[in-house]
């Protein structure tokens, strides 16, 4: 018997059981993939909205400013990558002058700081390589960046070493009240427990529906994306946004906490919640829009493309708290779309709290506070790298040569408390395959290094779970079939 179930082990479920991990209790997370972070977490522009474009008086609203206004912290305490280059809104048309008055006066509202209306002029002066054809924008200084995926990973690592458990490989598909109990129905066999709070993202709909008196839609949102190489030249220091649409923020321009320079996303209404594939429809719509803001945009540049999925509630808002309607112990986070990441070191405070306090759980008295993770080699001085080799002499093995990333972070990647356990494991806890040849050099010694410390034959190790094996097996076992 459980006390606290979380289903979905993205931001939004990653950061509620961070949380979690400072009461005492039975509690798990639960996740149909092999790993943490394989939902809209891993697939999203990382920019920490400053919170000038929510509706005033929604969750939204509320949870993106408290939560943009946590991140900074948090981020340190973790040691995942943070960055506040500020924002621009661009405005090419003169009808744009009306919506961006609309997002100030919004930012004002909400309590977002250091907003202002600039002319062209400024614009250019703050970034001289936008599009010369601009006339006016809102300058958001506190739009801030950061990598959600290691994000989420570090959350992870934090609340597992605080007792909270990682049921990875279990697709939920029912909940069930019983006896005054919730029964978690898995691929994996029922599970009990005391309290269940939903985080599915684009699934999370399907289960809100067989629980509560109040139905919702989640419709999935598909954005596509353009990553550049970060070796070019970084030609703007702050994220571009166009004017929104009802579709959402619109296309943007930005650097990532990495360096790269990121385009995109589409927004494309879809049937199916999981399909991540990327069009060549969407990559040239993307194209298209990113030639306002940057003309001069080459496809040269462009080292992967990619997509995610939002959660887009048809209501609009976040729906967060106890399940309208069903039995006690239900709770969900739901509809959390943009800015779903910026709001989730809010939204896993409250709910946390909310879900701990219901049940009368105690605070845990051994509770661990996160050990920031190492700085990245790549980062490091000389003599720092020297004082890493010689504290460990894997450090002086480049394994990723584009990010530079070294057999000793990638070992400490796989023994981390929710530690890496496939290739996209390993590369998006360091980076090694994030680079130029997208894994072409590395992948073969990555393998390598899993299955030594995973005490695991090489036919084994995956690329992203079971059914993305790398080896099928060996030559002379093929020859003589
Ligand atoms: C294109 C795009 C751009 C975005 N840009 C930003 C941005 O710049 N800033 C910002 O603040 N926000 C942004 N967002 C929003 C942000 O990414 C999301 O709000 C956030 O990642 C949602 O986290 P989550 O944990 O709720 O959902 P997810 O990360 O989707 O996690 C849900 C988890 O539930 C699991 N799951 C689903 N069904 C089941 C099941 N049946 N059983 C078990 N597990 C299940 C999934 O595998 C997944 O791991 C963007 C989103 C997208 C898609």
């Amino acid at each position: 018997m459980f006390d606290i179930l979380i289903i979905g082990a993205g931001v939004t479920g990653c950061s509620i059981a961070k949380r979690l991990g400072q009461y005492k209790g039975k509690m798990a997370v639960l996740d149909l993939a092999d790993d943490v972070s394989q939902g809209a977490s891993k697939a999203n522009s990382g920019i920490v909205h400053a919170g000038y474009d929510a509706k005033p008086g929604t969750q939204k609203a509320r949870l993106n400013v408290k939560g943009a206004g946590m991140m900074k912290d948090l981020c340190e305490s973790l040691g995942v990558p943070y960055g506040q280059p500020g924002a621009l809104v661009l405005g090419f048309h003169e009808e744009d002058r009306q919506t961006l008055e609309a997002l100030y006066q919004s930012s004002l509202i909400n309590e977002v700081p250091g907003c202002r209306l600039i002319d062209r002029d400024e614009v250019l002066r703050l970034e001289p390589n936008v599009n010369k054809d601009v006339l006016c924008a809102l300058d958001v200084p506190t739009s801030g960046l950061v990598s959600p995926y290691e994000l989420t990973h570090a959350l992870a690592d934090s609340a597992k070493e605080n007792g909270v458990d990682f049921l990875l490989n279990h697709e939920v598909k029912a909940l069930e009240y019983q006896d005054g109990a919730w029964l978690v129905h898995t691929s994996k066999g029922v599970l009990k427990t005391r309290a269940v709070i939903n985080c599915a993202g684009t699934f999370a709909g399907v289960l809100h529906n067989q629980i509560s008196t109040r139905k919702v839609k989640i419709i999935p949102r598909r954005g596509q994306y353009y990553l550049l190489d970060r070796m070019q030249p970084l030609l703007f220091t702050r994220t571009l946004f166009q004017v929104p649409t009802k579709m959402g923020k619109g296309v943007l321009v930005s650097p990532t906490t990495h360096g790269n320079l990121l385009l995109g996303p589409t927004a494309e209404d879809i049937e199916d919640g999981f399909d991540t594939a990327t069009t060549a429809e969407g990559l040239d719509d993307i194209l298209d829009k990113v030639r306002l803001t940057y003309p001069e945009v080459s496809l040269r540049q462009v080292i992967t493309t990619f997509s995610g999925i939002r959660a887009h509630e048809t209501g609009g808002d976040f729906i967060i708290g106890a399940v309208e309607g069903a039995p006690e112990g239900a709770f969900e986070a739901i509809g959390i779309e943009s800015p779903g990441l910026s709001a989730a070191p809010a939204i896993g405070e409250e709910l946390g709290d909310w879900v701990a306090y219901s049940l009368g759980l105690e605070k845990n008295p051994n509770h661990i506070p996160p050990t920031p993770l190492p700085k990245p080699f790549s980062a490091m001085s000389e003599k720092e790298r020297r004082a890493a080799y010689e504290n460990d002499p894997d450090y002086g093995r480049i394994v990723c040569r584009c990010e530079q990333v070294t057999e000793a972070e990638i070992r400490q990647a796989i023994r981390r408390p929710q530690g890496a356990r496939t290739l996209d494991g390993v590369k998006r806890r360091t980076r090694a395959g994030m680079g130029r040849c997208q894994s072409g050099f590395c992948s073969t010694r990555v393998m390598q290094i899993l299955s030594e410390e995973l005490g695991l034959p090489l036919d084994m190790i995956t690329k992203s779970g079971q059914g993305s094996e790398l080896i099928v097996g060996q030559i002379g076992e093929k020859n003589d079939e």
